[in-house]
């Protein structure tokens, strides 16, 4: 398969419109205040799913001739992207299957399930569900759709870099949370060929920073999976890794981190200042700009609000307090 390119990144719009919002771009003056500058924040949980992923899930999909398509499409995965392949499915009358192993608790199965999917309840972990997603590729001929190192899938994230300068061409730093990278690579690459002076910062957890450990060493590494409040942030970039990596290398300028009371804090801060619901993952972006390595961007900056799967009891625990630390 041919590397993304900005064209690839205009074609996956075109394809995507018809299940894939044009989210809105919301400036946020609290944050102006923490930040120092401008800041927008990019509006993906209002996606149907709640998330970002369906828009290279949508694109991945949609690009499949008649025969793959009847065929169907099958992942690993419980999280924002299993769900994003089942929704978009199922809206194009597709068959999904989603392998999820048994660590993955009931309410979560269920919640993929009631999204019209098949589900495989399978092996003790997400690689050995990832294993068997493969398998299942081969055995019935479905086409398995990658969460993130895939072109397809990066163009449809690209979208977003697209929206983004469209609704602000004076954006000076794009703030991106960074698990696997797709998000990444394709918002960098649409940002960078627009405006090659544009600031790209990326943002993970302290605890399980796959990419930013691998940019470190200057190849893929598998680093040791931790609990996290940043939980679609978690998961390593393979080993064999073809597109991300090596993107995220080109096209990003730095990759910041930030603690999981800093992620927390943002959370709150989000709900009681911009009265967003956020998970972790999706509140990183916010976290980043609350912290004072965030001063010297240059403004004005845009992060992405990037999904809104938290479970509600936990949320209430976390944002409860009401406590978020007064930064300025
Ligand atoms: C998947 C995901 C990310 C990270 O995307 P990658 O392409 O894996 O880097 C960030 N936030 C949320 C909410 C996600 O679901």
């Amino acid at each position: 398969m041919s590397q993304p390119t900005l064209l690839s990144i205009f074609q996956a719009r075109q394809r995507i419109a018809p299940i894939a919002k044009r989210t809105p771009l919301r400036s946020s003056l609290a944050l102006f205040d923490a930040a120092g500058a401008p800041v927008h924040l990019k509006m993906e949980i209002m996606q149907n799913t709640g998330a970002f992923k369906l828009r290279g899930a949508a694109n991945k999909i949609l690009k499949l001739p008649n025969e793959a398509r009847r065929l169907g499409v099958t992942t690993a995965s419980s999280g924002n992207h299993g769900r994003a392949v089942a929704y978009v499915a199922k809206s194009f009358g597709i068959h999904a299957v989603i392998c999820l192993s048994h660590l993955v608790p009931q309410n979560k199965v269920e919640a993929v399930r009631k999204l019209g999917a098949e589900v495989i309840v399978t092996g003790n972990s997400q690689d050995e569900a990832t294993e068997t997603a493969h398998a299942i590729a081969c055995e019935r001929g479905m086409t398995y759709i990658p969460p993130f190192d895939d072109p397809d899938i990066i163009a449809g994230q690209g979208t977003i870099g697209l929206e983004i300068l469209e609704d602000c061409p004076e954006i000076q730093t794009l703030v991106v949370q960074v698990s696997g990278g797709g998000l990444m690579a394709g918002i960098a690459l649409a940002a960078k060929s627009i405006n090659p002076a544009i600031h790209v910062v990326g943002v993970t957890m302290e605890r399980g920073a796959a990419m930013y450990e691998s940019q470190r060493q200057g190849r893929p590494v598998e680093i040791e999976e931790v609990p996290t409040l940043a939980d679609s942030l978690q998961g390593g970039i393979l080993l064999d890794n073809r597109y991300s990596f090596d993107m995220c290398r080109k096209h990003v300028d730095r990759f910041l981190l930030v603690s999981e009371v800093e992620i927390a804090e943002a959370m709150a801060f989000a709900f009681y200042e911009e009265k967003l619901v956020l998970e972790g993952a999706g509140a990183a972006g916010i976290a980043l700009l609350r912290n004072p390595a965030a001063a010297d961007f240059p403004g004005p900056v845009a992060t992405i609000c990037t999904g809104n799967n938290v479970d509600s009891g936990a949320f209430l625990k976390i944002v409860g307090s009401g406590n978020y630390g007064a930064k300025t």
